[in-house]
C-alpha cells in the first residue's frame, strides 16, 4: 500500500524545559497518566476548576454521536466565572486588561471595572430585547469593549458571533443573515496602520440587507462621523448609564455560548458551533497548563485578534477564566515603527507570549536587530498557534525573543477544536522546533493513513482526533449533514469503519521516530510528485532554513512529466540581494538547498522570490490562490484575503518567468 504522506524532514534539535519552570510548574509529567488511567475523570477534575451552579449528572453523553453532550445537567455562568468569582474572593482590583490603543492612548481595566461594564451590557442588552438563544453579532476593532460585549452576551444566555473587523459588508452580511442576529455590536472605527479605520458605513451597508437586526450598539471609539438611524444606539448613552447591578443566571452546560466562522483559508467558511461547560473546562484548563498561567505574578499577551478562535479562547475566556492580568493591543505591529511588539513587551513586563508564525517570520523579513533594541528579560514563555512553525523560525524566536532559553509551546488547534490540543507542556516537554509532539492530557490524537489506521513511528498520513473532547464544536450552525460529511465521514464509524467515531482535523502529520507529532500542513494542499505525497511544510520548511530566506509557499502545480511539480514562493530576508543575477543565483541555490536536505524529489522547479504571500486577515498563507497562479488559473474566491494586490504583484512576477529548469 502506498503511503499517505512522505517523512523527508529529519529534525535532530531538542531543548529541555528550563529547570526552574520545571521545578514549579501548574501541570507535571503525572498529567498525562492520570488522564490515560481515566479521560472522563480527569476532565471531570479539571471542571472542578470552574464554579458550577449545579454539578452534571453524566460527564459524557456520546450515544447520539458525533453529536456530544458534556457534563449533561450541569449549569453555569461563564460570565460569573470570568469576573464575579474573581471579585467576589477580593481580587476586583487586580488588572484584568493592560489596553494599549495604536495612537499610544491607554486604558487599565480592573475585574472590578471589567466586572461592572459586563453587568452593565448585559442590562442594556435586555433592555433592547435580547433573551437567552438570541444571536448577537459582534464587529469591533481590539478594545476592551469587544471583551466585554462577549461576556454580556455569554452572561445573558445570548450567542455570540464575532466578525473580524478586517471583513467586507459581504462578508459580515452573509454572517448576520446565516445566524439571524437580533443586534449588532460595532464601533464607529479603530485605529490601523496609523490612522482611523470605520467601522460603522460597513455595518450600515451589512445591516441593510439584514432585515433580522433590530439594535445597532456603536462604541465610539475614533470620534469619526457616522451616518445615524433609527436603530442606533450609542454605547456611552446606553451601556454605561444602565444599572451596574446584575445578578448571572446559570446556563444549561450545553447551552450555545457562540458562533464562529472558520478563517476561509481552504474553502466557504463554516459556522463552528461551540457550547457553555466543556468550552469552558478546556480553555481554561489548557491556559494553566499550556502557559504555566500563574495569575498572581504573569503578565500573559495574546497578539490574535479577537475576531479568531484564538482571541476567543486565549484572550477572554481562558485567561479571565484564570483571574490572568493580560496586555490588550488594538493595532498593527509595524505603527509607528516595527518594535512596537517589543516596546508593549517592554512596557508592560509581559511574561508570556502567544503569537503566531506569520508574525515570527515577518520580524525574521525585519532582522534581529529590532528585537534586540528593547529589554525583553520579563519574558519566560513563548507560544506559537495558526500554522506549522518551520524550525527555523522557532529556532529565531527561541534565539532573538527567548534569549537562547525559554520554552516554546507550539500549540496545534482549530476554530473546531475550540481549544489546545497538541503541545509541549512547558515544564514537562523537551521540544523539537517545529513539532507540536503531543496530545495534551485527556487528547486522544493519532496519525493515520488512507485505511485509517495508525501509521507506525516514522510515517505520514492524516491527524485524527479518536475520542470526544470538552471543547469541541457541537455542529456547524444550521447545517448538521455538513458537520458529518466534514469531519466524521472520511474515517471510523462515519465511514463504515468499525463502531467508533474518528474526527478528521484536514491536516496531514506524521510521527517521527520518538512517536511525537509533525504538522505538515492542510490535507489539501498536499503535492503528488511522481508518486510520492509530499507536504507543503516539509519544503518551506527547507526553504525557510537557508540564510537569505524569511518566509516560503510552496504548491503543486500540474506537470506534463512529475503529476504534479513543486513551484515555490520565497520572501528573502532583509539584506538580501535579489536583483539580476543575484536572483538567480539564489533561485539556483535555493533548489539545490531543498535537494540537499530533503533529497531530489522534493526540488521545486521553480521558484520565485515575491515581497509578500497572500494570507488570510488572520496571517495564514492561502496557497489555493497560489496553485491558480502557477497554474495560470483565474483566482477563486479572495474574499477572506488580507491584501488582494499582493495577488497581482505575484501573478505579474511569474509571467516574468523567473523558473530554473534542469
Ligand atoms: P478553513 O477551515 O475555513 O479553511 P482555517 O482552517 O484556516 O480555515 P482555523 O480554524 O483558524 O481556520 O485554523 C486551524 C488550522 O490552522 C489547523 O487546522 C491547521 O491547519 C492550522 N494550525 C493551527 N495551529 C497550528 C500549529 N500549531 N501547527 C500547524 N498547523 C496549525
Ligand atoms: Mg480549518
Amino acid at each position: 500500500m502506498s503511503e499517505a504522506l512522505a517523512n523527508l524532514l529529519n529534525e535532530t534539535r531538542q531543548f529541555p524545559p528550563p529547570a526552574e519552570l520545571a521545578a514549579n510548574a501548574n501541570v507535571t509529567a503525572d498529567a498525562y497518566a492520570e488522564a490515560a488511567e481515566d479521560r472522563l475523570a480527569f476532565w471531570e477534575r479539571q471542571a472542578g476548576r470552574l464554579h458550577w451552579a449545579r454539578q452534571w449528572d453524566q460527564v459524557l453523553d456520546w450515544s447520539n454521536a458525533p453529536f456530544a453532550k458534556w457534563f449533561v445537567g450541569g449549569q453555569l455562568n461563564v460570565a460569573y466565572n470570568c469576573l464575579d468569582r474573581h471579585v467576589e474572593a477580593g481580587r476586583g482590583d487586580k488588572v484584568a486588561i493592560h489596553w494599549e490603543g495604536e495612537p499610544g492612548d491607554t486604558r487599565t481595566v480592573t475585574y472590578a471595572e471589567l466586572h461592572r461594564l459586563t453587568c452593565q451590557a448585559a442590562n442594556a442588552l435586555t433592555d433592547l430585547g435580547v433573551t437567552a438563544g438570541d444571536r448577537v453579532a459582534i464587529y469591533l476593532p481590539m478594545v476592551p469593549e469587544a471583551a466585554v460585549a462577549m461576556l454580556a452576551c455569554a452572561r445573558i444566555g445570548a450567542t455570540h458571533s464575532v466578525v473580524f473587523g478586517g471583513f467586507s459588508a459581504d462578508a459580515l452580511t452573509n454572517r448576520i443573515q446565516d445566524a439571524s442576529a437580533k443586534v449588532v455590536i460595532t464601533a464607529d472605527g479603530g485605529f490601523r496602520r496609523g490612522k482611523p479605520s470605520a467601522l460603522k458605513p460597513t455595518v450600515d451597508e451589512a445591516v441593510a440587507k439584514c432585515p433580522s437586526v433590530e439594535h445597532v450598539l456603536v462604541v465610539r471609539r475614533t470620534g469619526e462621523e457616522v451616518a445615524w438611524s433609527g436603530k442606533d444606539h450609542w454605547w456611552h448613552e446606553t451601556v454605561e448609564t444602565a444599572s451596574p447591578e446584575h445578578t448571572a443566571q446559570p446556563f444549561d452546560a450545553e447551552h450555545p455560548l457562540y458562533i464562529l466562522y472558520t478563517s476561509g483559508t481552504t474553502a466557504r467558511p463554516k459556522g463552528i458551533l461551540h457550547t457553555t461547560g466543556g468550552y469552558l473546562t478546556q480553555t481554561s484548563y489548557t491556559t494553566h497548563a499550556v502557559f504555566d498561567l500563574k495569575p498572581e505574578t504573569d503578565v500573559y499577551w495574546c497578539t490574535a485578534d479577537i475576531g479568531w478562535v484564538t482571541g476567543h479562547s486565549y484572550i477572554v475566556y481562558g485567561p479571565l477564566s484564570n483571574g490572568a492580568t493580560q496586555v490588550m493591543y488594538e493595532g498593527t505591529p509595524d505603527t509607528p515603527h516595527k518594535g512596537r511588539f517589543w516596546e508593549i513587551v517592554d512596557k508592560y513586563k509581559v511574561t508570556l507570549l502567544y503569537t503566531a508564525p506569520t508574525l515570527i517570520r515577518t520580524m525574521m523579513k525585519w532582522g534581529e536587530d529590532i528585537p534586540a533594541g528593547y529589554d525583553l528579560s520579563s519574558l519566560r514563555l513563548l507560544g506559537s498557534v495558526g500554522e506549522p512553525i518551520n524550525p527555523e523560525a522557532w529556532i529565531w524566536y527561541r534565539q532573538h525573543v527567548g534569549r537562547g532559553e525559554l520554552p516554546i509551546v507550539d500549540t496545534w488547534w482549530q476554530t473546531e477544536t475550540g481549544a489546545i490540543m497538541i503541545s509541549p507542556l512547558p515544564g514537562v516537554t523537551h521540544a523539537k522546533p517545529g513539532s507540536a509532539m503531543t496530545a495534551l492530557p485527556g487528547i486522544v490524537a493519532d496519525v493515520v493513513d488512507d485505511q485509517g489506521q495508525s501509521v507506525p513511528n516514522g510515517g505520514g498520513g492524516y491527524l485524527v482526533l479518536r475520542e470526544p473532547w470538552p471543547s469541541m464544536l457541537r455542529t456547524i450552525w444550521g447545517d448538521d449533514n455538513r458537520f458529518i460529511e466534514t469531519y466524521w465521514s472520511r474515517f471510523g464509524a462515519g465511514a463504515n469503519h468499525g463502531d467508533d467515531w474518528v474526527y478528521f482535523a484536514g491536516d496531514g502529520a506524521k510521527k517521527d521516530d520518538d512517536g511525537h507529532i509533525w504538522l505538515l500542513g492542510r490535507v489539501d494542499d498536499v503535492m503528488l510528485v511522481s508518486g510520492h505525497n509530499i507536504s507543503t511544510t516539509e519544503v518551506e520548511s527547507a526553504l525557510v532554513s537557508h540564510p537569505s530566506v524569511a518566509e516560503a509557499a510552496v504548491v503543486g502545480a500540474t506537470d506534463p512529466t512529475t503529476g504534479q511539480a513543486i513551484v515555490a514562493f520565497a520572501i528573502p530576508r532583509g539584506s538580501t540581494d535579489i536583483s539580476g543575477e543575484a536572483g538567480e543565483r539564489l533561485i539556483a541555490d535555493l533548489r539545490n538547498h531543498v535537494a540537499k536536505t530533503l533529497g531530489p524529489i522534493a526540488k521545486p522547479r521553480q521558484i520565485m522570490l515575491v515581497p509578500e504571500l497572500p494570507k488570510t486577515r488572520s496571517g495564514k498563507i492561502m496557497r489555493r490562490l497560489l496553485r491558480d497562479v502557477a497554474e495560470n488559473r483565474s483566482l477563486g474566491d479572495v474574499t477572506t484575503l488580507q491584501d488582494s494586490s499582493v495577488m497581482d504583484l505575484i501573478s505579474s512576477g511569474m509571467g516574468g518567468g523567473k523558473s530554473d529548469e534542469d
